[in-house]
């Protein structure tokens, strides 16, 4: 069975006592009004991670996510967080490939495929993103450039390994724009990855794999992108950090 998931990424928003607010109102939320299989997942900061994961510790309702993972074990890297520090705090799922961490941070294919490494070696679940610019999608070359995508940094992974990966389609030019994809968009786009694992993996594999769709996603969009066949939920960016809109999302499975 293929797991629904709804995924809010704060990114670098909110101060320690927001983040508090924001997480216990979410909770409040799914306990009053989602009675669902929906799986919900928070991506605060590093520094939150651990005030925040005492609360999703031993509660079915709420997951807890990292935004970024190092590909190292440990060690002499300043600034980095292993996944070892994650797994100690709670985490249970991580950000890999994000395109702002591609485009900032210059994070490559080898890189990210590492650090999805490092996640499922703790028994952290990536959540790979993936998703082609504008001028891509306007040339027509997005099912290719999203192909090579997964080719460069999931396709290296084994099948036990992949059992534990949820992708996120993110189309770059409908992150934070505003500009949502269509639900007709979204959905060929999710069926030609799954079509691509099927490749890699083996098929139940594929079928099974959780694929989200991410990039301004919010509560008047939601219901018709998880809709279609192939969505299984979403990588919530702006509407994630309110907590009506994005429970409000969970609730239109
Ligand atoms: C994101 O950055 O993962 C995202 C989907 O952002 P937004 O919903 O704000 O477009």
């Amino acid at each position: 069975m293929r797991k629904k998931i709804v995924a809010g990424n704060w990114k670098m928003n909110k101060t320690y006592e927001e983040a508090l607010s924001l997480v216990s109102e979410i909770d409040n939320m799914l306990k009053d009004e989602v009675s669902g299989d929906v799986t919900v997942i928070v991506t605060p900061p590093f520094p939150f991670l651990h005030a925040v994961g005492k609360l999703t510790q031993g509660n079915d309702r709420l997951h807890l996510a990292a935004q970024n993972v190092s590909e190292h074990e440990s060690g002499a890297y300043t600034g980095e967080v292993s996944a070892a520090m994650l797994r100690s705090v709670g985490v249970e799922y991580v950000l890999v490939g994000h395109s702002e961490r591609r485009l900032y941070h210059h994070e490559d294919a080898q890189t990210l495929y590492k650090k999805m490494k490092a996640a499922l070696a703790q028994g952290i679940k990536p959540i790979f993103c993936c998703g082609e610019p504008l001028e891509e999608r306007d040339a027509d070359r997005h099912f290719e450039y999203v192909g090579q995508q997964l080719k460069d940094s999931i396709s290296y992974l084994s099948n036990e390994e992949f059992d534990q990966v949820v992708i996120a389609y993110e189309p770059i030019w409908a992150i934070g724009t505003g500009r949502t994809a269509s639900s007709q968009q979204a959905q060929e786009m999710h069926a030609y990855i799954r079509e691509q694992l099927s490749r890699m993996f083996d098929a139940e594999a594929a079928f099974n794999c959780t694929i989200l769709y991410g990039g301004s996603a919010n509560p008047g969009n939601a219901k018709d992108l998880f809709s279609k066949e192939d969505v299984d939920g979403g990588l919530i960016g702006g509407a994630s950090l309110k907590s009506r809109d994005f429970t409000d999302i969970v609730k239109s499975f």
